[in-house]
Order: structure tokens, then C-alpha cells, then sequence
């Protein structure tokens, strides 16, 4: 998943490989408890799954089969399911009907499944359908999506979302392949995780086949509108056809980008990679569903600035979908090596001083993140302790770009080749497998460190994944493009400098967003206004550069920004950017009212993972 402030996830029972050094992919994997699921996978585990679903947009609902092919330790009477708001109708073990209890309903992690088996059942069949208000699911009416005539469902499983709409074994340790057959609206086309084959079926019916092991967070089915867009034989891009063209425009490099990641860390190993655009309420920047990112259209600018989102989700086609974390304590493993990967997909095909000026910008995103946490506290390690709360509080800039530093302090302290040629093999040595922390550290040790003291002391493994902040040996990065925008802002702030004068015509995206966070809270009326006769910063259309000029707008009351505002934040669900917003709003002295003045107006098109933030950030009960 791109950054945003969604939380971490799961644990509950589920299966890692071993803790030795070398691990290889047919070994005896091992149990471990996963608070956030209810599966024992030490005693029926799923091995694939087929669904057979039909979408009602209508009844706002999926209803059908999940066929489930199980592995038993050859003892067990029972299988032990996730499911969160599901109605199940009947259950059937090799063909014969079964009997099966659903546990109370618990928050966050549902209900425990439990299906009567035999030792020997090798399927489980469960015919059920989900709720209007399932968690995973969004469904859009015609008015909430871009073009406006159809209606459009999407799904986000992470993190213990894919139990809303299946019934299956939620945990990122355990890994099943897939088919399904989806049945929608005859003029819409289905799209899932798995290989599409592009094109419109006039009778609305769908197969579907996903021939690599994926954790039940990569689940994942979009129905809608769509126009396909081919770059070459293995990559294009989906979205509504009024936005075809210029999400084609923005991620034409991608083929680029899938052959620049090879380079770096060995052959793509899903067949195919696409991206789906979705509607402007889609949650997250982009989520690393294998062969189909989905993401949001807010990274398109018109003029490919934000396209380090695709790499970002490209690079989880390594780090996260090929090896996953095993718990959600783990999720730097996802997420770190995902950021680092990005920056050196972006290095190879925009240079380096473009990669170091989107990394000085995440450094003060990350700054300002363990500033607000503490000197002392423990979500500020890289290995996380989320046990009884609600996994998705632990998704923050530790996981990404702490992550992220950690990975480029070992870089510097072994060189580039070594820790490529590392890199390469760990990823070769634990494809399809999801791995812990000490797993990591334990390769780390062996295949780089090697009883190398000095070496050792140098990267400091201890400080970086079991201590908070940031250790004395965190990379400097610089970058002379932002140094520029903030020096250009500090003059204009200090009045040695009008508006008209600086000299921003090349200016990028990222030297904009920096030169909007060098401007303080108390940024004067006049200088507001100033900046926005020069810059024309309210009627931007690039999401980043307005959602910062938004903050400013309310940090400084700019009432000739406040339609834009509430215009932003009525059509953009991204929680990235409509989090801090609320925030800045409620943290004012009167501006608690405003808030929910267009969060009321608002909410009805943001996604579920969106409203659950907001609706605790802001109190709010629904009427
Ligand atoms: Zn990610």
C-alpha cells in the first residue's frame, strides 16, 4: 500500500517459514499465533479458493460460494474460518452438508468460523453473501465516480478487510491461489487480482485464475465502467474511459519501470503488471493488488510528477507480494524494502537527484512523525508490538521510511554491489513466503554480516528494529532543488522578495510542496493572497501542492480558499490527504464546526476505511 495513515493489521494464526538462515521454499513451515485471526492453520489450512459470486448493485451486495481446498494434519474436526459481517446460508464438507458456528462478532476481527469436517475433507464449500455496510467494499453510485453514468464497486482488503467478503483464513502468513467466476451488470467489466483478460463480455460473466500463492490482503475485485489502455505485451492500464487517455498519458514509463525493477532485483514474477485508476474515493494512494495495482487518480497531474506511486506498487510485486510479512508486527519488511525499492526504481530512470529530493521530502514527513510520537515510544521501533489493537494503527511512517533508512544505512556501510547482490538472493531464496523479522535479521547476519564485529556495529541492527527514533547512523540525503524552493520561500516570508519575483518556472511538484511546508501556520492574510495571485494555488488541479496550500489555508483562515476546501475534500476520499485536513480544521478554535459542516456532506462518498478514521477524528455519529 502507498503511504497513507492507514494502520497496521493482522496477526492470527498463521504460517512462516523457519528460522533458519537458509531458507528454501520447500521447507516445513511453522506455526505462529496471529492475534488477528481466527485460523488454526496447524490443523486445516487453505490451500486454494474458488468463488463463484454475483454482484447486486442494487442490494449493494456479493452473494454465491467460496469453495475452499484444505490441507488437515490428518486429526482435526474442525476449520476455522475469519468473517466479518457475512450472512452464511449453508455449508457443505466434500459434497455432504455440514454443520458450522459463527463465534460472536468481535471489533475489528469478527467472527470465528468454524466448520465441521472430517480428518480427511479435502473441500469446503460456503454459500453466503456480505453486507451493504461490508468494510472491504465500496459501491459507488453513478454520481460518485468519474464518469458518472455507472456504477462502480471496489474492494480493499488490507489489512483484515478480505473476511467482509469472504470467508476464509485472514492471515498474511498463510498463502492460497485462486479462481473465480463473477457474474455483474452486463455493461460493466469485472477486473480481480488475478489474470484479466482485457476486454468487455457482453453477458457480464467473468473467470478468473490466479496461478501464485497470495495472502488473503491481496484479494481483490473492481467492477465498472473501464476501458482497457495496452503500453506492451505485459503492462497497460484500466480506468473509466473519461479518464482513459490521460491516465495512459501519465504512466506510459511504466513499462520502463517493470524492466528497470528486474534489472535490480531479478525477473517480474507475475505475468502480467496493470494498473486499475479508480474513483477519486478510493482510500489509499495505490494498493499492490498482484498483476492489478489499484489507484487513486489523484497522481494524476497532468504532468507525470506523481507517478513514484506506480513504482512504489510496482516494487511490492518484490517486497510484500513475493515475500510477505508473516504478522503485521512485521510490516516494515513490507513496506521499508517497498520505499527503498521505489527510490532506486526512480534513481535508474530519473537520476539521482530526482529520487534525493522525493527522499528529503519523506525524511521530513518522517522527522514529523517521531517528533509527535516521543523519544520514547515503542511504535517508533521498526518491529512492532500490535497485539489487542486495532491493526490498522500501526501503519505510520516507521513502517515506511524508517524502514526505508534502516536499508540504505546497510547499503552505505557494505556499498551498492554487495547489498544488491544480497538483496537479489533474498528475494530469489524467500519467493512465496511470508517471513518475521528474526527471519530477516537471521539472513542478514548470515549472508552479509557474517561475524563481521565491526561491520556489525557499524549498521546496528538492534538501534534501528528494537529501539525508537532515529540512530546516529541514519543517511543524510540532500537535495539542492529543495534547497531552492525553501530558500525561495524564506525570502518571500521575510519580505526581501515579492511573489512575482522568484523565479519558479521550472519548478517541479516536489519543489512546490516544499516551498508551501516552508511557509509557517502564521503565514499573514497578505501574503496569503499574494501567493495565490502569483501561483494560482486554489485553483490548482495537482492533489499534493493543493492539499498542502489547504493546510495553509486553514492554518491562516483564507477564507477565499474555503469553497476550494470544501470542494477538495467533497470529491476526494484519499485519507492521505483528507486526514490532516479534518485535523488541521478541528484543531482550531472554532473549527470544529466547519468540519463537520462538510464532513456531513462529504461522507456519503468516502470509503468505509476513510469513514472509520474520520468518524472517530471527529466524533461523529451518524444520524
Ligand atoms: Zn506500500
Amino acid at each position: 500500500m502507498l503511504k497513507s495513515t492507514l494502520s497496521i493489521i493482522a496477526s492470527g494464526l498463521f504460517l512462516i517459514s523457519s528460522c533458519t538462515t537458509k531458507a528454501k521454499k520447500t521447507e516445513q513451515p511453522m506455526s505462529v499465533h496471529d492475534s488477528h485471526s481466527y485460523a488454526k492453520p496447524e490443523e486445516a489450512v487453505v490451500k486454494h479458493l474458488h468463488l463463484d459470486l454475483n454482484v447486486d448493485f442494487d442490494k449493494k451486495q456479493l452473494s454465491g460460494y467460496a469453495e475452499l481446498s484444505i490441507e488437515t494434519n490428518g486429526k482435526t474436526n474442525e476449520l476455522h474460518l475469519d468473517a466479518r459481517d457475512l450472512t452464511i446460508d449453508s455449508v457443505w464438507a466434500d459434497g455432504d452438508a455440514t454443520t458450522f458456528q459463527l463465534g460472536k462478532q468481535q471489533p475489528y476481527i469478527g467472527s470465528d468460523l468454524s466448520i465441521a469436517i472430517k480428518p480427511t475433507t479435502k473441500k469446503v464449500k460456503v454459500k453466503y453473501s456480505t453486507s451493504p455496510n461490508a468494510a472491504a467494499l465500496q459501491w459507488l453510485s453513478p454520481e460518485q465516480t468519474a464518469g458518472g453514468d455507472f456504477p462502480f464497486l471496489f474492494t480493499q482488503s488490507q489489512a483484515v478487510l478480505a473476511r467482509t467478503w469472504i470467508p476464509i483464513q485472514d492471515s498474511p502468513g498463510i498463502r492460497f491461489t485462486y479462481s473465480a467466476t463473477i457474474k455483474c451488470p452486463a455493461n460493466l467489466m469485472a477486473v480481480m487480482s488475478a489474470e484479466n483478460d482485457t476486454t468487455l463480455h457482453n453477458d457480464g460473466a467473468y473467470t478468473f485464475k490466479m496461478p501464485q500463492a497470495v495472502p488473503s490482503y491481496l484479494m481483490a475485485l473492481a467492477v465498472g465502467n473501464l476501458k482497457f489502455h495496452s503500453y506492451d505485451q505485459r503492462s497497460g492500464v484500466y480506468a473509466e474511459p473519461v479518464t482513459i487517455e490521460k491516465a495512459a498519458y501519465e504512466f506510459e514509463d511504466m513499462p520502463k519501470m517493470i524492466a528497470a525493477a528486474e534489472e535490480l532485483y531479478g525477473p517480474y514474477a507475475w505475468g502480467r503488471y496493470d494498473v486499475l485508476v479508480l474513483p477519486p474515493s478510493f482510500p489509499f494512494g495505490g494498493m499492490e493488488n498482484p498483476r492489478l495495482t489499484f489507484a487513486t487518480p489523484t497522481i494524476i497531474a497532468g504532468d507525470r510528477s506523481l507517478v513514484a506511486l506506480v513504482a512504489h506498487e510496482l516494487a511490492h510485486s518484490w517486497s510484500g507480494n513475493l515475500v510477505t510479512n508473516a504478522t503485521w508486527d512485521d510490516f516494515w519488511l513490507n513496506e521499508g524494502f517497498t520505499v527503498y525499492f521505489e527510490t532506486r526504481i526512480m534513481e535508474k530512470i530519473y537520476g539521482k537527484e530526482y529520487a534525493d529530493m522525493l527522499t528529503v521530502l519523506s525524511m521530513g514527513d518522517l522527522r514529523t512523525t517521531i517528533k509527535e510520537m516521543g523519544p520514547t515510544n515503542k511504535d517508533s521501533h521498526l518491529y512492532l508490538d500490535l497485539k489487542g489493537r486495532d491493526p490498522d494503527d500501526g501503519m505510520s511512517d516507521i513502517a515506511y521510511e524508517k524502514g526505508r533508512f534502516f536499508l540504505t544505512a546497510i547499503e552505505e556501510a557494505v556499498g551498492r554491489k554487495r547489498w544488491d547482490d544480497f538483496l537479489k538472493k533474498y528475494f530469489a531464496e524467500h519467493a512465496f513466503q511470508s517471513i518475521t523479522t528474526t527471519v530477516f535479521i537471521d539472513y542478514l547476519n548470515a549472508e552479509l554480516i557474517k561475524g563481521d564485529k565491526a561491520l556489525a556495529e557499524k549498521i546496528n541492527i538492534d538501534a534501528w528494529v528494537y529501539g525508537p527514533g532515529l540512530p546516529a547512523n541514519c543517511p543524510v540525503i540532500t537535495s539542492p532543488a529543495i534547497q531552492v524552493a525553501e530558500d525561495a520561500a524564506k525570502s518571500f516570508l521575510s519580505g526581501a522578495k515579492k511573489a512575482s519575483e522568484i523565479d519558479s518556472k521550472d519548478w517541479n511538484t516536489h519543489q512546490w510542496i516544499s516551498f508551501l511546508r516552508t511557509c509557517p501556520a502564521n503565514t499573514s492574510l497578505a501574503q496569503m493572497e499574494e501567493l495565490d495571485k502569483a501561483f494560482h494555488f486554489t485553483a490548482t488541479n495537482n492533489s499534493e501542492i493543493k492539499c498542502e496550500w489547504l493546510m495553509l489555508v486553514i492554518e491562516s483562515k483564507y477564507k477565499q480558499g474555503y469553497p476550494a476546501l470544501e470542494d477538495f475534500l467533497c470529491h476526494v476520499g484519499r485519507r492521505k490527504f483528507v486526514k490532516p485536513l479534518y485535523e488541521a480544521m478541528i484543531a482550531k478554535p472554532d473549527g470544529k464546526e466547519m468540519a463537520l459542516s462538510i464532513y456531513k456532506k462529504a461522507r456519503a462518498g468516502y470509503h468505509p476505511v476513510t469513514t472509520q478514521t474520520l468518524d472517530e477524528l471527529l466524533n461523529y455519529k451518524q444520524q
